[in-house]
């Protein structure tokens, strides 16, 4: 689940950039309407400086460690906190299980809780929560609080919108995606137009196995314009 902490993420991204530009080009920016355009005529022209000015704050709770080891890769314009592993007694952890069948369900449901009960053991041995969390398995669900500027967070979903994204960090860049969405107009306008796979942004796949979203690479996209020209001479 993730809960955007309204409080210190602002409704308004677009204005707030096309102010901060405006001030570099001495315009009026008292004008909001105006503001929001300037805003998304910087993001359209990849001037994206201005993109680090807005915020999001948000807790992600219900995904795996595994899931958030993989967020954690992304490092430019980020901070985080996480639940502690030495203070919370994590004896009854909730997990992600991605069984597609229900004996592949079982199977994992039996090895967390054959680990929940070790740790429960380890506990009654006396073993403190910081050194029984050594046994904890990745597929554990974390908590953590995530604040991200906007330009990273552009980046962070055309990585893990792609198809070749682990499946669970992209159902996570997913719901991120619908909860700002409804947040405001203008979220809503950046979600739209530039939270997308990379290869929306760039008309080509630059992955090895390419899923075939879009051409692969700039031989497949010429390949592709060639086929599209065919197609329309044949026609015509
Ligand atoms: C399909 C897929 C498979 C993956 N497989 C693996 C894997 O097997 N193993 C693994 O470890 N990771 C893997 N990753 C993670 C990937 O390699 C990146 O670490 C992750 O996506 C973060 O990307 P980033 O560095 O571009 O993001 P950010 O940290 O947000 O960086 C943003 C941009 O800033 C610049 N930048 C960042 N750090 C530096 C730096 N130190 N110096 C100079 N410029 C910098 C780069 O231009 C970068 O693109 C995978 C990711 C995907 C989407």
């Amino acid at each position: 689940m993730i809960t955007i902490i309204e409080k210190r993420t602002e409704k308004d991204p677009l204005a707030h950039i096309g102010e901060n530009a405006g001030v570099c080009w001495n315009s009026d920016i008292t004008d909001v309407e105006k503001n929001i355009k300037r805003g998304k005529s910087c993001i359209q022209s990849g001037h994206l400086r201005t993109a680090e000015y807005p915020t999001v704050e948000m807790i992600i709770e219900g995904y795996s460690a595994r899931c958030i080891r993989e967020l954690y890769t992304h490092i430019i314009g980020v901070t985080r906190l996480q639940d502690s592993t030495r203070y919370i007694n994590f004896e009854d952890f909730a997990y992600y299980n991605p069984g597609s069948t229900e004996e592949q369900k079982e199977q994992i449901a039996k090895t967390m809780g054959d680990i929940s009960e070790n740790y429960g053991k380890l506990l009654e041995l006396g073993m403190k929560k910081e050194d029984c969390a050594n046994i904890l398995p990745l597929g554990m669900h974390t908590k953590i609080v995530w604040k991200i500027n906007l330009r990273g967070l552009m980046h962070f979903m055309n990585m893990r919108l792609c198809n070749r994204a682990l499946k669970e960090i992209r159902t996570l860049a997913g719901e991120i995606k619908s909860k700002l969405s409804t947040y405001s107009d203008e979220w809503k306008w950046i979600c739209d137009n530039y939270f997308v796979p990379s290869c929306k942004t760039i008309g080509y796949c630059t992955e090895e196995k390419c899923c075939g979203l879009m051409p692969k690479g700039l031989d497949g996209l010429k390949a592709s314009i060639i086929e599209e020209y065919k197609k329309e001479t044949a026609a015509n």
